[in-house]
């Protein structure tokens, strides 16, 4: 998220805020104010009500007063950790169990009866900590509320129950990180369903294991409402999402759990088995015939070759002898899990990930470890797993060569479908490659056409030659093979016919291919779909006015890099123009940045020629205005172009995110 809002009217500015954030704060004065006096606040903010009830005990150092939500209140000595805040009324209560200082608050989940308070807790300085999925629903609020449709409404998700006012955050919960305080450590594991970035608190207190789990569950057998579970028109979403998330918390075995509404309760699996049961039969009622998320199972297309084909991309796993598995691809656990990450999570956050198959990778075909992954192409629903193998897991990452600065600086590229989390490369591949691992041996090849960065990896595994193919082709249900053309994914005219003689020369037995299940290779099939894009690729020629048709299939042969750029107040940044010739003799071009008022790019024209069939860049300095407008958190540039005489205009642009210093 970009780092700028100002909390204007509550008495501390951000920035303030970050510079005491950890400082804790002295609630003394505060624990004999009369229960309902109000605190000089904003009008918006105004609290006119308090909670009827005190705090009550729930083990010597867990606490819950029933406020807007349940708010807890984890106590060591003098000092407190607060889970969720209500209207910020625990405060005035603290005094009576001895807590003076409290040291920080986590929120489960975004909805104002968990936060309505914290301008109160901004003011004292007490750090607020939220999930990172909706983190922008907190100090981004405002913005999330000018942007938010409402009109032509299809997305019924209910974000509106989002605060009105920006609250300043002092950190973000990383999904399946631990929150560690004094001798206690949370684990923050997402558990969506009530919302798409809510996140369960598990740890152990006072000897028992406890999990906060926001709304997830109220109490045995029982959701708070059933609208929530709703994320599109319509669907079932968030249901499924509720009986993954469920399922995962029951078999982290917590012994109590303490839910944002109704009352905590105890031995809770029989409980949270119950409201499962309920929701799937709410979901097979609703939707007959499909499947829930947590009931995909992969199967072993060979001893060693296992496929998930539910999951939104297929992941494959080779597991070897040793119980080492190489994964090709391993992305979002089903197509719920992608396209409601994708759709409904704010332009500068992440897709969200839950782990999915290895437990049962692990049970039931022998796998130790994830030793390797590696993405067919680099494509987010493919390899959205990767970063959470790498950090929880140890997992090695390998690609193809030019996937490299994809995958490490996402921010440098506008293709389809890049994840926005940076993926560090332990090893790349050349064209042609050869590479043991395990007992397994390998060939690499580039496999333009769905995506310029795109491989097709060559095993014998079990007997059977298999080509992993990514999103080259797939089956029609006619047997015949069909391709596919997404022109923002780099496309130039020969780059399906390279890629499927390619496959066709290395005769395969199994092609296990992005989406959907492992099929038969049939020469026959692989010949039609060649003449296919064959005629494709005269096609292009036919259409296309230019002769050298490829300008008219790339919107990037000449591009800004990064294409997001991040610059800071009062700096320079570099940015380079990009460019790919197409034409078989040289190209030159001239090129000025166009940059917002106040800023400066030097030099003011770059000169470049381009070899033909060539690359070349030319280099700008940006300069960034030390008070610009933080109401413009992100501009866009762009780069006016003439080549070889002709005036192009603004044929190549970008954008730059503003990090305010000061
Ligand atoms: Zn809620
Ligand atoms: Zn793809
Ligand atoms: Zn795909």
């Amino acid at each position: 998220m970009p780092q700028r809002t100002t909390s204007r009217g509550r008495g501390v500015t951000r920035r303030d805020f970050l510079r005491n954030a950890g400082a804790g704060v002295v609630v003394a004065e505060l624990a004999d104010a009369s229960p309902g006096k109000t605190q000089a606040t904003p009008a918006s903010a105004a609290v006119r009500f308090t909670p009827q009830s005190g705090l009550t005990q729930i083990s010597s150092n867990l606490y819950l007063l029933r406020d807007t939500c349940n708010v807890y209140v984890l106590k060591d000595g003098s000092r407190a950790l607060l889970i969720d805040f209500g209207s910020g009324h625990v405060l005035n209560l603290l005094g009576q169990i001895g807590v003076s200082r409290v040291d920080a608050i986590l929120h489960t989940h975004h909805h104002r009866d968990q936060c309505q308070g914290d301008w109160r807790a901004a003011a004292e300085r007490i750090p607020i900590h939220v999930p990172q999925h909706e983190q922008y629903l907190f100090d981004d609020a405002e913005n999330f509320w000018r942007n938010r449709r409402i009109f032509e409404l299809y997305i019924v998700k209910n974000d509106f129950f989002t605060v009105a006012q920006d609250i300043p955050v002092a950190g973000a919960l990383r999904d399946y990180d631990t929150y560690r305080w004094g001798d206690h450590e949370l684990l923050i594991y997402p558990t969506p369903g009530h919302t798409l970035g809510s996140v369960s608190l598990i740890g152990a207190v006072d000897g028992k294991k406890v999990a906060f789990t926001g709304d997830l569950i109220q109490a045995p057998g029982k959701v708070v409402n059933l609208y929530e579970l709703q994320y599109y028109y319509g669907s079932t979403d968030g249901v499924d999402y509720a009986v993954y998330s469920l399922t995962r918390l029951r078999e982290q075995g917590p012994e109590i759990v303490c839910p944002s509404h109704g009352e905590p309760f105890t031995s809770p699996a029989a409980g949270i088995d119950d409201l499962i049961g309920k929701l799937k039969g709410w979901y097979a009622l609703y939707d007959p015939g499909s499947t829930l998320t947590i009931d995909a199972r992969p199967y072993a297309v060979t001893p060693h070759l296992v496929a998930s084909y539910q999951t939104t991309s297929s992941s494959y796993a080779l597991i070897s002898d040793s119980g080492k598995a190489l994964f090709v691809d391993y992305g979002a656990a089903s197509g719920n899990f992608c396209s409601t990450f994708i759709n409904y999570t704010a332009v500068h956050d992440r897709m969200g990930f839950v782990e999915h198959t290895l437990d049962q990778l692990k049970a039931r075909y022998g796998l130790k470890s994830v030793d390797v992954a590696m993405p067919s192409h680099m494509h987010d629903d493919h390899l959205n797993g990767f970063p959470h193998l790498a950090r929880h897991h140890g997992t090695k990452i390998w690609c193809y060569e030019n996937m490299v600065d994809v995958l490490q600086n996402p921010r440098g590229y506008n293709l389809g479908c890049i994840l926005g989390e940076p993926i560090k490369i332990d090893r790349s591949f050349r064209n042609g490659e050869t590479f043991k691992w395990e007992e397994f041996e390998f060939q690499v090849f580039h496999s333009p056409g769905h995506t310029e960065y795109q491989m097709v990896l060559f095993s014998t595994i079990d007997g059977a030659r298999v080509a992993f193919t990514g999103d080259a082709f797939f089956p029609r249900g006619d047997g015949t093979l069909r391709h596919n053309l997404i022109f923002r994914n780099w496309v130039e005219n020969d780059s399906h016919v390279k890629s499927i003689r390619t496959v066709l020369e290395h005769e395969p037995n199994i092609v296990a291919p992005g989406h959907g299940k492992p099929f038969l290779s049939n020469k026959a099939d692989l010949e039609g779909l060649k003449a296919r894009l064959e005629d494709q690729q005269k096609y292009f020629f036919d259409v296309i006015a230019d002769p050298d048709c490829n300008f008219g299939l790339n919107p990037s042969w000449a591009r800004l890099y990064p294409y997001q750029l991040q610059v800071k107040t009062g700096s320079n940044a570099e940015l380079e123009l990009r460019v790919r010739n197409y034409r078989s003799k040289p190209m030159r071009l001239e090129a000025a940045l166009v940059v917002p008022p106040g800023w400066k790019a030097s030099p003011e024209v770059v000169e470049l020629t381009v070899d033909p069939n060539g690359n070349a860049s030319a280099g700008f300095s940006l300069a960034v205005p030390e008070n610009w407008d933080r109401q413009k958190p992100r501009v866009a540039l762009a780069a006016d172009i003439r080549a070889d005489g002709h005036y192009l205009g603004q044929i190549a642009e970008g954008v730059a995110d503003v990090q305010f210093v000061s």
